[in-house]
């Protein structure tokens, strides 16, 4: 599988570090609507959940979407 390397300005998440690198092993990006239906409980061991009940998630624009990961 090919490796991606974050780059994130979100410098009070726990996986961020110095040089605006992500160092969480993975990270689920979804979309806002995802976000705001499963707030604090979802990340990306609930992915196939997500799937089930919400489906894939489409997106038009980047404002759209957000990083299910963050973890303060
Ligand atoms: S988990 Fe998400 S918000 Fe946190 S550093 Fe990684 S990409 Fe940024």
């Amino acid at each position: 599988m090919q490796q991606v390397t974050v780059r994130c300005t979100i410098d009070n998440c726990y996986y961020w570090r110095d040089g605006n690198v992500c160092d969480a092993k993975e990270i689920l990006v979804t979309s806002d609507m995802v976000g705001q239906r499963y707030p604090g409980q979802v990340d990306v061991q609930q992915l196939s959940t997500v799937l089930r009940e919400v489906g894939e998630t489409p997106a038009k624009t980047c404002q759209e979407t957000c990083c299910k990961t963050f973890r303060a």
